[in-house]
């Protein structure tokens, strides 16, 4: 375990009328020791409050705090869990932290499976190491929403897909949360040649037939790097990012005829590996997968030209759904979400729309192909899209979320100075990019935008009505 640390401490807060200060560590809370975020919203919660604090390593005290009941204590803490993260205990052919290139920071080669993630974040969770003590607390605390990675419904393509026995039962959980009210969305990570064709379908039968009060699932392609070792693991073919759309919108209707709902969404990432269109955005009703890749390009969409936003603007995952942790020199992990925040305050663009001067938005490949289009019935010969390739990460690794500093400078190399470079939020981790550069060491300055529609309307100005 390792204390919550203060990072920041509201002005006028009961935190701050009783003198805590950024680098606190709380100790316990009316002689309870939280061992994550949950918990401490909980403690924190009461009336009164009696706070032990260690300041500067060293001195010990006890602060009493009386506010309402209900008020927040003021105070935020450098992680979300207190104690070790639940590591997962699969070995996933598929799993992109094995592809990922050596000599990044630690934090994120960190494999986590923690159901408590999973409702902070929308991490994906296998439910391997899941126990009925979880549950309990799942239950009795209402965490809920959780995300659940099925991948097949079949125990054996699972278990192999899992690469652990447990994979083969660790779904019964899965039927628990739901038989407790829990909300869950499911998550299908489909490799070409391995859980796709008539498998894919098992799996969506098996969904019908058992958890059925699966609030969606989403049906997202593997990312394979260049660094990937898994003989079996390689990109779809068109013609299999085809068969997956079709096979999904057959089921949408399956799903639709007898519960009333589609239930099962394709990422965007297949409309564009099967070069079909997207489906209208009333299909994908208030966006609640968008963080998860399903309807992000028709609610970007309609938030540039203003014909609608969404309703759940609330960031909770990353694109490779993890936690960032630091790990050095200590068993217990601190935590915060992967992408909780991307750029730092001085990073984030200052908008300037009286601006004449050109605007090129940085994007990668398929923020291009979504982009390209928009961009033209806006009618503004002043923007133009410009494509980043990802050779650092290679495969067919083509989302902005995952661009680098490395691939941005070689590609700014060869601009002229003098436009305005547009990049999207969503390739920093506090202030960084994956490779540990930051957008001052690229070689044109960069302004950093919000990736949603409404931001890019903002920061191209007030003409973007198209
Ligand atoms: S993909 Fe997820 S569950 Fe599989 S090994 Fe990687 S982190 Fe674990």
């Amino acid at each position: 375990m390792s204390a919550p640390r203060v990072v920041a401490v509201a002005p006028g807060s009961p935190a701050a009328r009783v003198g805590l200060v950024e680098g606190d560590e709380i100790l316990s809370i009316n002689g309870e020791v939280p061992r994550d975020l949950l918990e401490w919203r909980q403690l924190v919660d009461d009336g009164t409050l009696a706070v032990e604090v260690r300041r500067g390593g060293l001195l010990e005290t006890l602060v009493d705090v009386d506010k309402r009941a209900g008020e927040p204590l003021g105070v935020e803490v450098q992680s979300a869990l207190f104690d070790k993260v639940r590591t997962c205990d699969n070995h996933c052919e598929f799993c992109f932290i094995y592809q990922l290139p050596p000599g990044l920071r630690r934090s994120l080669y960190l494999k986590d499976d923690d159901y408590r993630l999973s409702f902070l974040y929308g991490n994906f969770t296998t439910l391997t190491r899941f126990t009925e003590a979880d549950l309990e607390r799942v239950v009795s605390e209402g965490l809920s929403p959780l995300y659940v990675s099925i991948h097949a419904t079949d125990p054996q393509v699972r278990a192999e897909m899992l690469r652990n026995r447990r994979g083969a039962t660790s779904l019964r959980w899965l039927r628990a949360l739901l038989d407790h009210g829990v909300e869950v969305h499911g998550q299908v990570v489909v490799c070409p040649g391995v859980n796709d064709g008539a498998i894919l379908d098992d799996t969506l039968a098996g969904v019908l037939d058992r958890y059925a009060e699966l609030a969606s699932v989403c049906v997202v392609p593997l990312g394979v790097s260049r660094f990937n070792t898994e003989a079996r693991m390689r990109p779809h073919t068109t013609a299999e990012a085809v068969a997956v759309v079709d096979c999904v919108h057959d089921w949408q209707e399956v799903f639709s005829s007898v519960l009333g709902r589609r239930m099962v969404f394709a990422a965007d990432e297949y409309y564009l590996l099967a070069d079909r269109s997207f489906p209208d955005s009333a299909v994908y009703g208030d966006f609640p997968m968008y963080e998860d890749g399903i309807g992000m390009a028709r609610a970007f969409e309609a938030e540039l030209f203003g014909t609608g936003f969404r309703a759940t603007a609330e960031d909770r995952g990353g694109f490779f759904r993890s936690a960032d942790a630091d790990l050095s020199g200590s068993s217990d992990a601190e935590y915060e979400p992967y992408r909780g925040v991307r750029a730092t305050g001085d990073q984030l663009l200052r908008i300037g729309p009286r601006r004449r001067a050109p605007v090129a938005i940085l994007t990668a490949p398929y923020g291009a192909r979504v982009l390209r289009p928009l961009v033209e019935r806006l009618g503004r010969p002043d923007v133009r899209i410009v494509t980043v390739d990802n050779l650092y990460f290679g495969g067919n690794v083509a989302v902005s979320g995952l661009l680098v500093g490395a691939d941005l400078a070689r590609v700014l190399a060869d601009e002229p100075p003098g436009h305005r470079y547009l990049l999207p939020d969503v390739c920093l981790t506090q202030g960084r990019f994956l490779d540990g550069t930051a957008p001052g060491d690229l070689p044109l300055p960069v302004e950093i935008v919000p990736a949603d529609g409404r931001s890019l309307r903002a920061a191209l100005g007030s003409r973007a009505g198209g």
